[in-house]
């Protein structure tokens, strides 16, 4: 996929790789050390994944929380994939948002995944 940002990811930010996965810094992130875990073959969400990449995903999930809590110590973490446009996707290739949350860093967390609807975050 020539025309794919998420196929022609810029080799400088890489966290690590794997065969199958590439964890990458967002270009725009949330909080510091906001990673994004994209499988290398091009599938336009995670329901589209065939099973064996669903399930090193899970391991690979790790693999990038024990790097993000040796280099920037959160203390905490939202995970999120957005599957279509309804849903807020903008790369239709899938990926997985890793963003580390800090105390304080936004003035109530409540709800947190709920924030996408905000005025539905509380409950
Ligand atoms: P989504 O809305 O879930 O499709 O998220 C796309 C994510 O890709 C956003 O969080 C962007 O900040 C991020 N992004 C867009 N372009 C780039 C890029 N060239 N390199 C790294 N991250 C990017
Ligand atoms: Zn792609």
């Amino acid at each position: 996929m020539d025309n794919c940002i998420f196929c022609n990811i810029d080799k400088s930010r890489i966290l690590f790789e794997t065969t199958e996965w590439v964890a990458v810094y967002d270009g725009y992130p949330v909080t510091p050390g906001h990673t994004l875990l994209i499988p290398k073959e091009h599938h336009e969400t995670f329901f589209d994944l065939p099973d064996r990449l669903r399930e090193s995903l899970s391991f690979r999930l790790n693999d990038v929380k024990k790097i993000l809590d040796d280099k920037f110590h959160p203390t905490g973490y939202n995970i999120g994939t957005n599957c279509g446009d309804s849903a807020g996707q903008t790369v239709k290739h899938c990926h997985i948002h890793i963003i580390p949350r800090y105390d304080g860093d936004c003035e109530n967390p409540r709800g947190g995944v709920r924030g996408v609807i905000p005025s539905k975050q509380q409950y």
